[in-house]
Order: C-alpha cells, then sequence, then structure tokens
C-alpha cells in the first residue's frame, strides 16, 4: 500500500492520476503484440508456472469507494479498479498476497479490530468466487495454480495491529494470515519504519521475538516498509527466508521503500525474495523529483494563508506548467536487473501494490499486464528458467524453507 497520496487533497490527485495510455511511438499495438515472440514466450512460462504477486489491495480500494464484499462483482470488467476477475486471467496471476492493510492512524485496539475485519472481509471475498482458492502452504500454491484457479494468500500489513502481543500474532496465522509486514508508515512499539523517525535502531528485543515467533508459525517476515537496520536485525535473527512484499531497488531509485544493495547482498544466505513492486516513485527518480517538488509548491502555498481555493488554484497551475513524468515498464525492468546484477535471478520476485496506489507506469496499467513485463524481461535476455524463478519459483522455494523452519527442520 502507498499511502502517501491519499492523505493529500484530493485535488493534488488529479495531477499524479492515470493520463490516458500513451504508446511509445514505434511500439507494437495489440494485434502484433499477440505475435511477437517474447510475449509468446513469456505466456508460455506464465502458463505453466504459477505468478505470484506479494501484494494486492483490492479489498483497501474497495472500502475507500465504502463497497462491501457483496457490492461489487469482480467476474465482470471493472475498470475503475486495477483488479478484476477477468484481467487476472488474462495476466496469468497464478497466486495472489491479497493485503489485509491497517492504517497507522489506527492504534491500540481499534488498529486490533480493523485487523481482524480485514482479515475476515478478505476470506470473504475469496469465498466469493469460484476462481479463487485460499492456499495456506507452497504445495497449496502448486496445486491451485495446476486446478486452473487463482491460489489466494493473505498478507497482514502493518506490525502495529499485533498491539505488542505474541498472542495476536498467533491469532492472525490461524485465521489464515501468510505474512506480517513488520511495519507499516510508522514506527510502532517494537520496529523502525523507513519512512518514520527511529526509535529503536531497528527491532526491539520483542521485535525479535515477534520474528522467532513466526519463524516458529510458519509465517514470512515481510520487510517492506522497514527501515534498513529493522532488515539487518530481523536477517540476523530470522532462521527462514523473508520476503519484500512489494519493495524495488534503491541503487536505482533512492526511496526510503526501496532495499539497499547492503541489504540485497544479505539475501542469498536468507534465501528471501524481493517481490520487486509497480509504485511509481519507487520505480522512477524522476517521478519521486517531481512528487518532491509538488509537496514543495503546495506547502509553500499552504503556509502563505489558510484559502484552501488560492492553494488548489496555485496548484493547478504549477501542474499545468510542471506536467508529472511517468513511470514505465521499462523502469520496472532496470530494478530487476539491478538485484539480478547484484545477487543474480533467484531472489526476485514481483509485488506489485495493484489498486494500492493512484498512479500506475505507462505498460503495466493493471493486473492483466505481467505478461508484457517478462515478455520485456525475455527480450533483455533473460533465460526461461530465469523468468519461471522470477514469477513465482523463487516464492515457492522460500516458502518451502520456510514451512521447513516451522516445522523443527
Ligand atoms: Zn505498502
Amino acid at each position: 500500500m502507498m499511502r502517501y497520496a491519499r492523505l493529500l487533497p484530493l485535488f493534488l490527485l488529479i495531477g499524479c492520476a492515470a493520463a490516458p495510455g500513451t504508446r511509445p511511438r514505434g511500439a507494437s499495438a495489440s494485434p502484433e503484440m499477440a505475435t511477437d515472440r517474447f510475449r509468446v514466450r513469456a505466456e508460455r512460462i506464465l502458463d505453466d508456472t504459477p505468478l505470484i504477486d506479494g501484494h494486492n489491495d483490492i479489498w483497501d480500494a474497495m472500502k475507500d469507494r465504502r463497497w462491501g464484499v457483496a457490492d461489487v462483482d469482480l467476474t465482470q470488467p471493472r475498470p475503475e479498479l486495477h483488479t478484476d476477475l477477468p484481467r487476472l486471467r488474462a495476466g496469468r496471476v497464478g497466486a495472489q498476497f491479497w493485503s489485509a492493510y491497517v492504517s497507522t492512524a489506527y492504534t491500540g485496539p481499534e488498529a486490533l479490530r480493523q485487523a481482524l475485519a480485514n482479515i475476515e472481509a478478505v476470506r470473504q471475498l475469496v469465498a466469493r468466487y469460484e476462481e479463487l482458492e485460499p492456499a495456506r502452504t507452497a504445495d497449496d500454491i502448486a496445486r491451485i495454480h495446476r486446478s486452473g484457479r487463482i491460489a489466494s494468500l493473505i498478507g497482514m500489513e502493518g506490525g502495529h495491529t499485533i498491539e505488542s502481543s505474541l498472542a495476536n500474532l498467533r491469532t492472525f496465522h490461524d485465521l489464515g494470515v501468510s505474512y506480517l509486514t513488520l511495519t507499516h508508515a510508522a514506527t510502532t512499539d517494537w520496529a523502525d519504519a523507513a519512512t518514520d523517525a527511529p526509535r529503536h535502531g531497528g527491532l526491539s528485543p520483542f521485535g525479535e521475538e515477534v520474528v522467532r515467533e513466526m519463524n516458529r508459525l510458519g509465517m514470512f517476515v515481510d520487510l517492506s516498509h522497514v527501515s534498513p537496520e529493522t532488515m539487518h536485525d530481523a536477517l540476523r535473527v530470522t532462521r527462514a527466508p523473508v520476503i519484500f512484499s512489494h519493495s524495488s531497488a534503491r541503487a536505482v531509485t533512492d526511496n526510503p521503500r526501496n532495499v539497499p544493495d547492503d541489504v540485497l547482498r544479505l539475501l542469498p544466505r536468507n534465501g528471501g525474495v524481493v517481490m520487486v513492486t509497480f509504485v511509481p516513485q519507487f520505480v522512477s527518480s524522476a517521478v519521486g523529483a517531481w512528487n518532491a517538488r509538488r509537496d514543495s509548491v503546495t506547502a509553500a502555498a499552504r503556509a502563505a494563508g489558510p484559502d484552501s481555493a488560492g492553494v488548489e488554484l496555485r496548484f493547478r497551475e504549477w501542474a499545468a506548467a510542471n506536467p508529472s513524468p511517468r513511470a514505465t515498464l521499462s523502469d520496472v525492468a532496470d530494478h530487476i536487473d539491478h538485484i539480478r546484477r547484484v545477487i543474480g535471478s533467484d531472489y526476485i520476485g514481483i509485488g506489485a501494490d495493484f489498486d494500492g496506489i493512484t498512479s500506475t507506469p505507462v505498460g503495466l496499467e493493471n493486473v492483466s499486464t505481467y505478461p508484457a513485463l517478462f515478455a520485456e524481461l525475455a527480450r533483455r535476455g533473460y533465460s526461461d528458467q530465469e523468468l519461471r524463478k522470477i514469477a513465482g519459483l523463487n516464492l515457492l522455494r522460500a516458502m518451502r524453507r520456510m514451512e521447513s523452519v516451522a516445522r523443527g527442520r
């Protein structure tokens, strides 16, 4: 979940909302795409290998629209969302971690209450559609993918939801939660976040206990959103592979939500997976810089006076003179290239953050577009086996190892 945009007044979103698709001049249109040999190769690979995405926020996007689980029919095209069943099919999605995200605006018992309500809603959402089937294990994912359905797992985003209680963590696991993101945007009582002031220098002693308990239970420790110090502490303590459910490479785009190279270099020993995300400001330095300038323009306009119409007008004038750059599919592929160069292709996965973002890269507009990314990697010289690993085999390997650690092996 990329939350910053939604904290801004609505008018700010206009400037960064997805513009109509702009296909680069000379790029193939869809009829030619179908015969593109790289595209054909990508689709063949994704047909026999489960494509596993680490993070999708459709339930939160539905809540934002004040929809309940039964208020929308996802068997029909839903262009107002990034996700529906026809496009999941077209995108060859084999398994999805559905996010039960809870904002850090909720604290204490209310955060826990929200978490339990979201877990229940995601479970109902999955139960509602024949095409989706709940999955707990790597074997479940492989079996459900072979049956032609979409394996559905639950990720809890925000460690504040356990209210510093291992009993609550165990309850989440019992209810079907497969990973806990140790923090969201704010530092918790036991772990420092990437986008907040540090309080513990990484994990507190209780934070280390949380990691050990997750190893024992068989839950993935998710290090998206945490500070580099928390990443280092978790990697020192854990006996099971970790994941980054939706993060990209910091050496390519210097955003605190991305993974620094020194942390990447610890992954081969740990066996974990960076599930590369599509969040525009995490994958494009130009978008990141534009967002920073936008924020300073609005801050300056606000500081000038309380007149909200005036602030909006000044922002509109600025945005008209300074159109936002767009991230692209090629930017996302550059992040994958970088991680492959640093540690090889065995520790890379995909975690788009669809329906948790307000704009998307050109070429990766919704869940139907994953094959285009794999076609691009094929075009860049990735082997069939590398494409299979990045699509899902790396995550399945990490999950099997995580499961054996939980069984005490
Ligand atoms: Zn997130």
